[in-house]
């Protein structure tokens, strides 16, 4: 049943500790390998796809700074983090024969391209996923900020935010069993209940820009093609 994507280009945002299967750190290559099977389903229905991957399995800024680093230079670690994640993903995208771009918030010209907006969309518009690395460059930021900033600007129509839960809840499902799960729920519902979806600088852009935010499940089978058409369960923020 090929019916025509609701969405003609699309910002994916995943968390580094996604990419992480049973460990504790690191990148688990089976389990990459298995998320971008998922994001190839999305790619072969035609759908433009942008990503931004986390670093906090590997590292994140405020934990370093929390030991004792100095704030900025832990976050570049953080943003650095990033890259490696990236790079991992455009192996695992590529093996699935889809051309793939990292690009980088910070030059690093060996390794991967540097943002240039245009360029950006133009390989949109030739069906290559770009994945954008070291999330702003700039430190005091997350990849949540990062993905709705380039979201924004590569004119994607909506987020979509893959977590371990099917949503957001108003309270934590793992140990609260009553928790409710939300439909839809408000930028300001969000940031005035300080529901754990992105960080408030994130939101915040995402309501500025008018652009509705998909929480869903990474660890679903199909999760990601199925909530692009409707399917399944997730919570729009909108
Ligand atoms: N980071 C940053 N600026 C950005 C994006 C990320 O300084 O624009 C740093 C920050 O230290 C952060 C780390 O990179 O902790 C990893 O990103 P994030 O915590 O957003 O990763 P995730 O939680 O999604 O895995």
């Amino acid at each position: 049943s090929e019916t025509k994507p609701a969405y003609k280009r699309v910002m994916l945002k995943i968390s580094g500790e996604a990419l992480m299967g049973s460990q504790q750190f690191g990148l688990h290559p089976p389990t990459v390998q298995r998320i971008a099977n998922e994001i190839k389903k999305v790619h072969d229905l035609g759908v433009e796809i942008c990503l931004v991957i986390g670093g906090g399995n590997i590292f994140r800024g405020l934990q370093g700074s929390a030991q004792g680093m100095e704030r900025a230079t832990a976050d570049y670690m953080g943003m650095l983090a990033t890259v490696m994640n990236a790079l991992g993903m455009q192996s695992a995208l590529e093996d699935l024969g889809i051309f793939t771009r990292v690009i980088s918030a910070i030059p690093m010209d060996q390794i991967c391209e540097p943002y240039i907006r245009r360029r950006a969309v133009r390989h949109l518009e030739k069906g290559r996923v770009c994945v954008f690395a070291a999330g702003t460059g700039n430190p005091y930021f997350t990849t949540d900020t990062a993905a709705t900033l380039r979201a924004s600007e590569m004119d994607c129509e909506v987020i979509f935010k893959g977590t371990q839960v099917d949503g957001i809840y108003d309270s934590d499902p793992k140990t609260n069993p009553d928790a409710k799960r939300y439909e839809r729920v408000t930028y300001d519902e969000v940031l005035q209940k300080n529901l754990k979806v992105m960080d408030a600088s994130a939101i915040a852009l995402a309501r500025d820009n008018a652009l509705p935010i998909v929480v869903f499940s990474l660890d679903e089978p199909n999760g990601l093609v199925g909530v692009l058409n409707g399917k399944g369960r997730y919570t729009v923020v909108e």
